[in-house]
This record gives C-alpha cells, structure tokens and sequence, in this order.
C-alpha cells in the first residue's frame, strides 16, 4: 500500500521543461532580426516591458492570439504580419526523450496520464502537431488557455483531477516549477518536482509508481 491506497495514482504532467523542453530565445532569435537584436536581447527587452503581464492573459484565455501578437509586436516596436509572428512564436519545443519513453510506459501499464500546461492557443496547436504520438498516450489535455485558470490556483489543479474523474489526493502533479508543485500540493494533489530524470524515477518509486518493469528489458546486458 502506498500514500494513494491499493488504487494506482492518476500522474498528471506538466508539459513545458517536463514532456518536451522549450526556449523562448528561439523563437527571440528570428523575431529579434528585423530589429537588428539577437534573441537574448529581445527577450530581455520584453521582459523589462512587462512582457509576462500580457503572456499571463494569453495563456488564461483571456486575449486572442491576435491580440497578443499585435500587444507583443507593440511592446518591443515590431512591424510584423500575425502569421509570420505565430510561425516565429510557435518554433520553441524540443522532446525530452527520456520523458517521451516513460510517458509510453506508464500508459502501457494502465497508468491513467493526464497532461497540465499553462499554455496558450499557438503553443498548444504546435505541440499537439509536433509531438502527436506521446501525446495521444494522455486521456486528457487540461491547458490552461482553454479552461481559463493558470498555475498554480487551484482551480487548473482541480480541474486536472476533474478530466481524470478523481479526487484530487488520487492525483500526482510532476512539474519542473517549485511554485507550481507547491500550488499542487496547497489544492490537495500530491507532487514532485522534476529536476532530473533519475531523480524522477526514484520519486515515482517513493511514491509507489511501479516502474521497475521498465528497466527489465536491459536485464540480460543488450
Ligand atoms: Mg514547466
């Protein structure tokens, strides 16, 4: 028996520097040219501009994609037509591939997964196209753009352990944030912070996730 009983926990993921990592300075990089500034420096610039403000009300719903656009292009004075801005914004993901396997394996056993992003509509349409098979191993995607709450209130956790049909102390949060795992742990979720992947997997062992099995198929040295 574990801390959830004799019933497998619900493992609910974050997506962003968990199932695949992402940098804002890639999309910089390409935004940045017509202004003559790198990547970093356009960050910089709009992050001095309150940049996180305006990318809060995008990812709750509560702007256009346009709108953010038009509101982004305003605050670093760039003269750029929305569909090459959303191109340029949306290019910023990678997979992390360790994650992508024990995502597969998780669902293979029976784990019931669902996916938690504070995210927005750009985003969201890249990284379904661009990592569309791990991603059909959750039953749900929760995004926060979609049911208008961010980490770490407690109604996108709670909204989390709605689309699993679970009690939210039946759900395990895994995000990379501290904040966002201790606003898990505050809306009753267990959760864990990942840092690293081993680390990872200790903690889903700890916390009576079996994922054993998993390394069974090294066992005879191929
Ligand atoms: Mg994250």
């Amino acid at each position: 028996m574990t801390q959830f009983g004799k019933q497998p926990p619900v493992l609910i993921f974050d997506f962003g520097n968990v199932v695949a990592y992402f940098d804002y300075r890639k999309a910089c990089d390409v935004l940045g040219r017509p202004l003559g500034l790198s990547g970093e420096a356009l960050l910089e610039l709009a992050r001095a501009r309150n940049f996180v403000a305006i990318l809060q009300q995008y990812e709750s719903g509560a702007i256009t994609a346009e709108a953010f656009s038009t509101l982004f292009c305003g605050l670093v004075g760039l003269d750029m037509p929305h569909q090459e801005f959303a191109a340029a914004w949306s290019d910023i993901f990678w997979l992390n591939e360790p994650m992508a396997r024990l995502v597969e394996f998780l669902k293979n056993e029976g784990y019931r997964l669902i996916l938690g992003s504070n995210t927005n509509a750009l985003h969201a349409a890249q990284f379904q196209r661009q990592f569309a098979k791990t991603l059909a191993h959750f039953d749900h995607l929760v995004l926060s753009h979609e049911v208008g709450h961010l980490k770490p209130s407690a109604e996108f956790y709670h909204a989390c352990a709605a689309a699993a049909g679970q009690e939210p102390a039946s759900c395990l949060f895994i995000d990379d944030l501290a904040e966002n795992v201790e606003g898990a742990k505050a809306a009753g979720l267990s959760a864990l912070q990942f840092t690293e992947f081993p680390k990872l997997l200790r903690d889903l062992m700890a916390a009576g996730v079996n994922i054993s099995p998993m390394f069974e198929s090294n066992s005879d040295g191929r």
